[in-house]
């Protein structure tokens, strides 16, 4: 996930508030959604929920929420992994980086929640969004899921580094019917510097979904000091130029603060405790490099 989009404060008063024991990371906001009915413990052996783990049949799940205007077109359920191969310095959710936050959630118990949902989508163009953490760490699981969506005709979007995109089929790739696409950095070693990972995978990664034609929102998180160099905003829209004919919108995100506390709770090492989140110019400016080749910006 991007990490710097903020969830918006639509509440489901049927489900809205806290959703975790003391014990667990806060959620991200006042929209997390409670346990339905049946949800906890949905398997009695340990053999059980592996095996339904490898089929995709159940999934580590950090979160479900309700959100609008963020992850995607109209309102829409976010779901939200817990697992990721990236250690953004910027994360807002370092909580969804460790599987360990997770809990065990079925095949059912998903299309039992998206059902729940299915007229608030209609009525706004939203529908559905898997990200994280990273969703594609547990690609069987989000395969099953998207296939289901797809057959109902409920809208699919996948919030993604591509950091992992070589598992993914063109079959699956193609179901999918929006990609966030999260170009974290321009640059190897910035890239590197910033998520400890390489940046490639996600530059071969929207190289095939454009050849695919899979839509792609792609998304940048503005870190002063980290990611704003003029040259490096430069080598991303250079990057998703190859990508123009599928590129929707490019959304630049401005740092925030608002996941400083989540690194303490989770005694994780935060570097960026004196950044201040980019003016709104400085983020124009941003947007303006975007715009001169030539695309839509937010
Ligand atoms: S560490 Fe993972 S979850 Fe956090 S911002 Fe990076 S890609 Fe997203």
């Amino acid at each position: 996930m991007t990490s710097s989009s903020e969830p918006s404060t639509t509440a489901d008063p049927a489900t809205a508030g806290p959703a975790y024991s003391k014990e667990k990371p806060k959620p991200r906001g006042d929209i997390t959604l409670l346990p339905l009915a049946g949800e906890e413990a949905p398997f009695d052996a340990r053999a059980d929920e592996l095996e339904a783990l490898r089929t995709g049949h159940a999934a580590q799940v950090h979160s479900w929420e309700l959100v609008t205007a963020v992850d995607g077109p109209g309102t829409r359920l976010s779901i939200f992994f817990s697992g990721c191969p990236l250690r953004c310095v910027f994360c807002h959710n370092p909580d969804t980086m460790f599987a360990r936050f997770g809990t065990i959630r079925t095949l059912e118990q998903a299309k039992q929640r998206i059902s729940r949902y299915r007229s608030i989508f209609r009525a706004s163009g939203g529908g559905v969004t898997f990200t994280g953490g990273e969703a594609m760490m547990q690609l069987p699981f989000i395969r099953n899921v998207i296939e289901w969506c797809h057959a109902e005709g409920i809208h699919t979007a996948l919030d993604t580094s591509g950091y992992l995109g070589a598992a993914a089929s063109d079959e699956f790739l193609q179901k999918v019917d929006l990609v966030l696409l999260d170009v974290k950095s321009g640059d190897e070693v910035t890239y590197k510097r910033v998520t400890s990972r390489e940046l490639q995978p996600t530059i071969d990664f929207g190289d095939r979904l454009a050849r695919l034609g899979t839509k792609i929102w792609v998304r940048f998180v503005l870190v002063p000091g980290w990611t704003d160099a003029p040259d490096n905003v430069e080598r991303v829209a250079r990057i998703i130029s190859k990508w123009k004919s599928v590129v929707q919108r490019v959304e630049v995100l401005p740092f925030h603060q608002m996941g400083r506390d989540k690194w303490s709770q989770i005694e994780l090492d935060y570097q960026l405790n004196d950044v201040k989140p980019p003016s709104t110019e400085e983020a124009q400016a941003a947007r303006a490099i975007f715009r001169s080749h030539g695309f839509t910006t937010f």
